[in-house]
């Protein structure tokens, strides 16, 4: 799964790049500086059919099906009192600046007889083009917590208290595995006793 992505260059070239240098820049041989996209445009370039990545289904699915999440405070099992959102942002799409050049004929501001006596004025101009590469892939994570292991947490606002508890679940253990780089944000914490199946 995490083998053979490469991006071809200008040039020709494979360039063999590793899930690690998803959304970032290398160098060809040719000297050259290559935009890598987003992993799951990555992946897709590189011919492996997931456009979205094994962890990124299995959290939707997970989500969709009322797997996640689970009833139980996700750290002791007990009867939860929270319900703790949270989002992660796997990879954003992002915009290369890349130049190209519009020419805008002038010539036609010289009408009638005027036109056949000067020749045709052109004018180049540079313009700033945005290329998007990928599209934003975000999962929005929930779990739930018991008031004591809430209180013992620390600040959910603070990243490693959010990491170190979404990788409590598999499946969001898997998605943080499969991206390292992502963003995370928490996004609310509901008292909630209200568990999955009180709920449908
Ligand atoms: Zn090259
Ligand atoms: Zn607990």
């Amino acid at each position: 799964m995490t083998t053979d992505l490469f991006i071809t260059c200008a040039c020709g070239s494979r360039i063999p790049v590793s899930q690690g240098q998803a959304a970032s820049v290398v160098s060809c041989e040719c000297g050259r500086e290559c935009a890598v996209p987003g992993l799951s445009e990555l992946r897709r370039q590189s011919g492996q059919d997931a456009y979205t990545t094994n962890a990124v289904e299995s959290v939707h699915k997970a989500i969709g099906e009322g797997d996640l999440p689970g009833p139980n405070c996700i750290q002791c099992q007990a009867t939860p009192d929270y319900l703790i959102r949270c989002r992660v942002v796997c990879e954003r799409s992002f915009a290369k600046n890349s130049t190209s050049e519009d020419e805008a004929h002038f010539g036609a501001f010289f009408l009638g007889i005027f036109g056949r006596l000067f020749s045709p004025l052109w004018i180049k101009t540079r313009e700033q083009v945005s290329v998007t590469h990928g599209r934003d892939t975000v999962v929005e994570p929930s779990f739930r917590l018991c008031r004591s292991c809430q209180a013992s947490a620390g600040n959910l606002r603070r990243k490693r208290t959010l990491r170190r508890l979404l990788r409590l679940v598999p499946q969001y253990a898997q998605l943080l595995h499969e991206y390292p780089q992502a963003k995370l944000l928490f996004l609310e914490a509901r008292e909630s006793p209200v568990t999955n199946a009180d709920e449908s």
